[in-house]
């Protein structure tokens, strides 16, 4: 037995953080973990999980006026902001204790209270020195919003959840999923809502047919979407914003003043590592924070490692906790194992959703060269009752060599839930032909994966 209090000290109980204590306390590790804010992270508390509840909440608006089609009269619909905070709030201390018999129940020693490092084998956390044999810092990210005059009167996402009334008028800055997301969730609930990105198209990184798919079926549920647009400043005008916007050259907004009830930043987040004493030991940064660290997610600091969103890499749930997985199994379940980063799927939770896996058609041409791209575009069925002009897409993309299916993605109701599956097979290597080959499951949206022949 190692000299240290602890085997191992994890600053940071979010997805990857409680994943490593856990599964490194399972194989015999002496385990503590610090927790200065919320068990389970972003994802649980102001992240993945309550932005999924709030996306469910706001679907009904149009699952109401859907019903119509199938002969249900709902009557007119009201919506409670308060109750949807209080249940969600409900569900995330029932999360919140979940996440804490998790740790107990391993045999974690939890530390609540903000942990320093003052050297590479000691913790300070409120006054109280721990040392450990190896240190893991999992503390995750932080929204950035950036140095224009009025900042002070914009929110986060993180406040987003906690809203003590709903805006009449939302104006979302940012090109990115949680400014979709968000857009989407405001707009359900029958806020009047504009989305301002400074490019020319939001969704940098995602195949360019489902940027404009997606920004085309936005715009139908009635969202203002305002691209090649800056925000100059905010002033506060009484209860409501004025935002002063200027355009790029392709702008199409009439440049000047937006009032607004509540302004919304989503233009990034950045690795929480400010305050940590990471650069004083000579732990080596990134220029935006974020935690350099080789395979075994170890730093330039060898007895201190780093995973999840604190090495800004991924930023996703399943991504910090494989890597939560695979660093206690190598470290102390004597496994030799790597995480596989290739194809890792992805949804976006817009109305309707996103769903990709695999390379974008750019990325493609540039390493296959030789492509095949299928594409579909339809009402799904559901929509032939109801009215809405809805529409889903798919898109197939081929390496014309070997016939391997490289790129899978969608636009359309459950895309998330249907994308999943499709990411099997792309991990496992599957062909076009053994796509064809597959028999499709009818009538759903999904079968067009394995009935499209023809390419575009
Ligand atoms: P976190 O979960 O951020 O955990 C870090 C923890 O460390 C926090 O609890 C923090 O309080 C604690 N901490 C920080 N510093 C200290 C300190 N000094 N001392 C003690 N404790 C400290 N991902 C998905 O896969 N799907 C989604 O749909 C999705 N939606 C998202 C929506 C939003 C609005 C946001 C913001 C994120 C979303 N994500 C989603 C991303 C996901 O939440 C993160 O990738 C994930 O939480 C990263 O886990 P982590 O363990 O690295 O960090």
């Amino acid at each position: 037995m190692s000299s240290y209090d602890y085997d191992l000290f994890v600053i940071g109980a979010g997805s990857g953080g409680v994943r490593a204590a856990r599964m490194s306390a399972g194989y015999g590790a002496r385990v503590a973990i610090a927790e200065d804010r919320y068990l389970g992270g972003t994802c649980v508390n102001v992240g993945c999980v309550p932005k999924k509840l709030f996306v469910y909440a706001s679907h009904y608006s149009e699952d109401f006026e859907n019903a119509a089609g199938f002969g249900w009269s709902v009557g007119s619909a009201t919506f409670d902001w308060n109750r949807l905070v209080e249940h969600k709030n409900t569900e995330i201390r029932r999360l919140n204790g979940v996440y804490e018999r998790l740790l107990m129940n391993a045999g974690v020693n939890l530390i609540t209270g903000r942990a320093t490092i003052i050297d590479p084998h000691t913790v300070s956390i409120n006054g109280d020195n721990y040392s450990a044999e190896r240190i893991l810092v999992a503390t995750g990210g932080w929204p950035v919003v950036p140095d224009i005059p009025g900042k002070e009167h914009v929110i986060t996402s993180n406040e987003a959840f906690y809203l003590d009334s709903l805006p009449k008028r939302a104006i979302i800055v940012g090109g990115g999923y949680i400014a979709v997301e968000f857009a989407g969730i405001f707009n359900g609930l029958g806020v009047e809502t504009t989305l301002v990105y400074r490019g020319p198209l939001f969704m940098r990184g995602f195949d360019d047919d489902l940027r404009e798919v997606l920004a085309d079926e936005i715009r139908k549920k009635g969202i203002r979407l305002e691209f090649d647009t800056n925000v100059d400043r905010i002033e506060k005008d009484g209860d409501q914003y004025i935002v002063h916007l200027s355009n790029n050259e392709a702008g199409s907004l009439q440049p000047g003043p937006m009032s607004a009830d509540l302004v919304m930043y989503a233009t990034g987040r950045q690795p929480l590592t400010a305050g940590l004493g990471l650069e004083a030991i000579g732990v080596e940064l990134n220029w935006n924070g974020a935690v350099i660290v080789n395979d075994d997610y170890q730093t330039s600091v060898p007895s201190i490692y780093a995973l999840g969103d604190v090495t800004h890499r991924f930023n996703l749930t399943p991504v910090a906790t494989a890597e939560g997985t695979i660093f206690a199994r190598n470290l102390y379940g004597n496994f030799s194992e790597r995480v596989s980063y290739d194809d890792i799927p992805t949804c976006v939770f817009s109305q309707p959703n996103l769903g990709t896996v695999g390379v974008t058609e750019t990325e493609a041409r540039e390493k296959y060269g030789a492509i095949d791209v299928y594409k579909t575009g339809f009402k799904p069925m559901k929509h032939t009752m109801t009215g809405s002009d809805e529409r889903t897409f798919m898109k197939l993309l081929v390496d014309k060599e070997t016939d391997r299916v490289i790129g899978v993605h969608m636009i359309g109701p459950d895309a998330g839930e249907i994308i999943q599956g499709m990411a099997i097979a792309i991990k496992a290597g599957a062909s076009k032909a053994q796509f064809d080959a597959t028999i499709g499951i009818h009538p759903t949206s999904a079968e067009e994966f394995v009935t499209m022949r023809d390419p575009a």
